[in-house]
């Protein structure tokens, strides 16, 4: 079956397509604040339905047994809403003890990205991390300062953080009518007006709200809402140009929890945040939204449970429509295959998923064929490969080697198997050979995932031991011979020959860069 809809078509349905991730530390508000843009969009009528109360799993999936079992989340799931013409697709980002690569690759399928911001924290370290994948992948970036009903830094000095910590101007589109945690209302300098709100018990329900005009707020609140025009008038204002260049980020206030200027971010979102847009393949085409059916997978979803024994591709699709059922071509290895089942997933639910347009992220079940950075597209396509999954910044690195030796050629294949699906990342290292590689990974869970997989798909147990390194640099042949014989300090390769050098920790890499300042010049 190929595509069976016109262009103009996929490119009405494009427009109306906005797909984002919203990026945080762990209890920022993610949850919540999906939960209340779900609201605000009517799909749902209580945030509690989203999920159970109390709990944060849920919205995020938890559909398999070990993540039931350990309350964690290791799937990515994306939700999708409609809201005021427009279809959202919210894509989740794990955090908490999840935070894997899985987590960036994300970024890798979305066209903006929600910065949420806790008013009292200012910019946490996973924050920090994720922004930065954002800004090299040039995924453009809105912030969101969350928790303004409760105590929190000074509007202004969240603000100046942004600019010097990340070199990123925030340019208000609302501004909070007193200070945190004394929190009146939100000016929205689009059109001036000033929203006051009543608190909403719990956040079960939408804040009472009533909108004045400015001079109509300046008499209720005179001094409060004077301050606030008078700080946002030191800031710039949107320019899509800095905004897509991650020099800017439009900046919103709000408290999620009572869903205070959760109405604005989607406007935001409606308004200022890029549709689905060509997308380059690896040899620097840019493929049109409306050509036929194309995507690559961002993330694999492999059975953990061994009764649930199904791989799930997550794919996002980057041109055309896809039609359930149509059959499609595996770039890498021009093999094609029906794709009987295709599922959107949501939190717990799995339902069919029959038709998707670019910015749409579809769940392809049982395609263990499928790797991370895979491109499928529409027989009919010409063809071409979206770039390779980039490799993210490891922190974490392990030795593995398998438990029972006779197990050595299953363990081999398992291993290799799990670094082509993008599970875990694999480096060689001289001192230790082949039979011992080292296991790198952005989050520690990734080698839980790979201990279990080795274990009840490979069936090849391992042991794992925990290195001491939490730095990894790309190394070039006159870094390495500047690192000749320099203690903390191994150098590997990855499959492909590259060198990285694993280094202990940042005193260790400033001290190294101070004896040899050329070191790492070029990566
Ligand atoms: P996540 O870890 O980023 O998903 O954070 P959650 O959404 O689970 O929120 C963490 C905690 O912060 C929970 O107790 C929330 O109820 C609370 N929270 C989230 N948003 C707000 C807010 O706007 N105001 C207040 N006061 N609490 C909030």
């Amino acid at each position: 079956m190929t595509s069976n809809v016109s262009a103009p078509t996929i490119r009405e349905e494009t427009v109306r397509r906005r797909s984002i991730a919203v990026i945080s530390h762990p209890d920022a508000g993610k949850s919540t604040i999906t939960e209340a843009l779900a609201l605000h969009a009517k799909v749902i009528n209580e945030a509690g339905a989203v999920h159970g109360r109390g709990s944060r799993s849920g919205v995020v999936s938890d559909w398999l047994d070990i993540e039931k079992k350990r309350g964690i989340s290791i799937t990515s799931a994306a939700l999708q809403f409609e809201y005021d013409g427009l279809v959202i697709n919210l894509l989740d980002t794990p955090g908490h003890a999840d935070f894997s690569e899985d987590t960036y690759r994300v970024l890798t399928a979305v066209d903006a990205a929600v910065m949420l911001i806790d008013s009292s924290k200012g910019l946490e370290p996973q924050t920090l991390k994720l922004f930065e994948v954002c800004r090299s992948r040039g995924v453009p970036v809105i912030t969101f300062i969350n928790k303004w009903d409760r105590l929190g830094k000074d509007a202004l000095e969240l603000c100046d953080e942004l600019t010097e910590r990340i070199n990123l101007s925030p340019t208000p589109i609302t501004w909070p009518v007193g200070r945190a945690g004394e929190m009146k209302g939100l000016l929205d300098l689009r059109d001036q007006s000033v929203t006051f709100y009543e608190r909403a018990p719990g956040g079960a329900t939408l804040a009472l709200s009533e909108t004045v005009t400015l001079d109509q707020a300046l008499e209720r609140f005179p001094d409060e809402v004077t301050e606030a025009m008078e700080a946002s008038g030191l800031l710039g204002s949107h320019d899509p140009d800095t905004f897509h260049s991650l020099t800017t980020s439009p900046l919103l206030f709000g408290a999620a929890l009572t869903n205070i200027g959760v109405a604005e971010l989607l406007s935001v979102v409606k308004t200022i945040a890029p549709c689905p847009g060509p997308r380059e393949l690896a040899d620097g085409t840019p493929r049109p939204v409306d050509a036929p059916f194309s995507g690559f997978v961002f993330k694999m979803q492999a059975g953990m449970d061994k009764a649930h024994r199904d791989h799930l591709a997550f794919v996002r699709v980057c041109s055309g429509q896809f039609t359930r059922g149509m059959t499609v071509v595996q770039e890498r290895t021009g093999r094609s295959f029906a794709t009987k089942y295709a599922l959107s997933v949501f939190g717990r639910d799995r339902s069919t998923m029959d038709i998707a347009f670019p910015g749409d992220v579809v769940g392809l079940v049982n395609a263990s064929s499928l790797h991370v950075g895979d491109t499928i597209h529409a027989t009919d396509s010409p063809g071409g490969s979206y770039p390779p999954m980039p490799h993210f910044n490891t922190e974490h690195f392990s030795t593995v080697r398998v438990k029972d030796p006779s197990k050595s050629k299953q363990f081999r294949k398992g291993i290799a198997q799990l670094e082509q699906e993008g599970v875990i990342q694999i480096l060689v290292s001289e001192n230790r050979g082949d039979a011992s590689p080292i296991l790198a990974a952005v989050g520690p869970l990734q080698f839980e995932v790979a201990a279990f997989r080795m274990e009840h798909e490979f069936h090849a147990p391992i042991i794992i031991d925990q290195l001491d390194y939490s730095i990894a640099k790309p190394a070039s042949a006159s870094d390495i011979a500047m690192l000749a014989g320099a203690l903390g300090v191994e150098i590997t390769h990855r499959r492909d020959g590259s060198a990285v050098a694993l280094i202990r920790d940042r005193w260790r890499l400033n001290a190294l860069t101070n004896n040899h300042p050329t070191l790492f010049s070029e990566s």
